[in-house]
This record gives C-alpha cells, structure tokens and sequence, in this order.
C-alpha cells in the first residue's frame, strides 16, 4: 500500500476505535475468508459470576468456595477472578500453586490439596467427575476436589456481549464463516454458539491452547486444499499463539498485554462490531490503492 493511503487508514481506523499495529496489516485484511473467535472474553463478557453451587461430598458450600477461591488466587483466569472473591480477606495459607493453562489449578490449602477446574483436568488426576448440566447460554462448570475426592461443582454464568450476534450477522452476510474455538467444554460452547448465530459443526470445543494455533492453520487452508485468509480474534493469554498464526490476529482492548502485544489490530473496547470494521478498513484501503 502507499504511505498516503496507509497514513489515511491509519486515521480512520483510529477515529473507529481500531488500532493498526503495522501497514502490511491493511493487505492482509482485505478478503479475509474465515474469522475464529475465542469464546471466554471474547464472544461473551469473560466476567463469570458463581450461578449455582452443586455439593458432592460433605463440604458446605461457603466451605468449598473458600477453599475454591483460595486455590485460585494466584490465576489470572477469568474463574479464578469470580472464584478467588470467595477467599477475598480471609487468611488462610496457600501452598504449592500450580496452573495449568487450559484445565485448571491445584494448591494446598490450609493443608488440604485442593483441585479447581475443568472434568478434563480432574479427571486427568485419577477422579471422576459426573456429568453435570449447566443448563443456559454462557454457563460453565468447574469442579473442585479435595484431597483426592470430588466436592463439589460450580457452575459460572458468563452471558454473550450485547453486539456479539449483530458483529457476527455482519460478518457471515459477507459471506464470511465465523468459527468459536474455545478451551471450554463442547455443551457450553455451542450453546453460546447458537445464542450468536455460529452454526454447530463451527464451534471447536476443549481446544487446549497450545493447539489453538495450530487449529487457525488448519483453517488457513480450505476444502481442495485451497488458502484461504483467516483473522483470530482474542483477549487471552492462552490466545497469543493463534493470533500470531493467523493472516491477521485481532485483540480486544479489554484483554491482556500479551494478546495485544500478538495481535495486527487492537479493537479499542470489547465490542465485537469492531471486526467487522476493521476487516472494511482493509477493503477500502486495498481499494483506494489498486
Ligand atoms: P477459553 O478458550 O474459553 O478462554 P481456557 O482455555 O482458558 O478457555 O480454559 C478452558 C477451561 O479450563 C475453562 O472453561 C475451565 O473449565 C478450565 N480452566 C482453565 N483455567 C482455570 C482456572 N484457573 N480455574 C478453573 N478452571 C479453569
Ligand atoms: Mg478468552
């Protein structure tokens, strides 16, 4: 592209909320065939709030989310922020944290080994987690054992954003196809997918972050083996590497550093319409210049 129409997009994306990190970002949006958004943050607000509370073994419930909450106090997942609430103030002992991005983290407290997160993660240490039904768009369950035994499950409600279905409506009425790939489990995932308008055999479930990326590429290339240009769209930190597979990786204002710092775009605030703008900007600036 010219300097003069870059510089010209460069000032009509910023007045648009977008920030444009480089000027070869403005080719590679133009004909974009294929968007992927991350669900948690992303697509929904990524503020889990505690919904419902199910008692598996003989803990009480503000017992097990204090346990929960103080397990959680050293992730930055969006979770533990709804969880770690529960321990807020109280002085209880941690030890031993671990994180496991994608699943969930393990900590002693108070002495008692205690595991927070997806049936996947427990079940990966030796427990067996029943199915439990979240029931509704945007919820979520983790579980919690304690010293080796199943507690309890938590179920987080975590409601799609207001714009979500209109930016995706926007998008697959340009003939774009939009995917939801998400670490979170296939029943929550879809049902989020359906209250936005992706269709089902769209939505990647318990994607662990390390293969996120390598989903994007998957998708660089379409059926009969043609390429087609992918945008991924993501605010965590378990997105960086996909952001940077992808032919232009856009991060939310409202994510982390180190999605941003992976990312082509920044959309200044977390609305989704964003997408679609940006991906305009790329058209028009490709215009401007053939
Ligand atoms: P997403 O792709 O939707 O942003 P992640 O890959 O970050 O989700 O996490 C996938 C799943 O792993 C979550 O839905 C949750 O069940 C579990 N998980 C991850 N981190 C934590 C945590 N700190 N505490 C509890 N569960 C977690
Ligand atoms: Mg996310």
């Amino acid at each position: 592209a010219t300097p003069v129409a870059v510089a010209v997009a460069t000032g009509r994306g910023a007045r648009a909320g977008l920030l444009v990190r480089d000027a070869s970002a403005f080719e590679r949006m133009d004909r974009i065939g294929a968007v992927v958004l991350d669900k948690t943050g992303t697509v929904t607000e990524g503020k889990p709030t505690v919904s419902d509370v199910i008692l598996h073994g003989s803990l009480d419930r503000d017992r097990l989310l204090l346990l929960a909450g103080a397990a959680e106090r050293g992730s930055e997942h969006p979770v533990a922020h709804a969880l770690s609430a529960f321990a807020d103030g109280r002085e209880i002992a941690v030890d031993g944290f671990r994180a496991v991005r994608g699943g969930g983290v393990s900590a002693s407290v108070d002495g008692r080994m205690v595991l927070v997160g997806s049936a996947a993660f427990l079940e990966g240490r030796g427990i067996a987690v029943p199915d439990v039904d979240a029931g509704g768009v945007g919820r979520t369950v983790v579980h919690v054992a304690v010293d080796g035994a199943l507690a309890g499950s938590i179920v987080l409600a975590d409601a799609p954003k207001p714009h979500s279905r209109e930016a995706i409506d926007t998008l697959r009425r340009q003939g774009i196809e939009v995917f939801l790939l998400t670490g979170d489990d296939p029943s929550p995932a879809r049902a989020v997918a359906e209250a936005v308008g992706i269709p089902p055999h769209h939505v990647f479930a318990r994607v662990l972050p390390d293969e996120k990326a390598s989903k994007v590429a998957a998708l660089r290339m379409a059926e009969g083996g043609r390429a087609r240009r992918v945008a991924m769209v993501g605010d965590g930190i378990n997105d960086a590497p996909a952001l940077a597979a992808a032919d232009v990786g856009i991060a939310l204002g409202t994510g982390t550093d180190v999605a941003k710092a992976a990312a082509d775009v920044v959309i200044a605030t977390g609305d989704l319409r964003g997408v679609p703008r940006a991906l305009a900007l790329g058209r028009a600036t490709l215009r401007a210049i053939r």
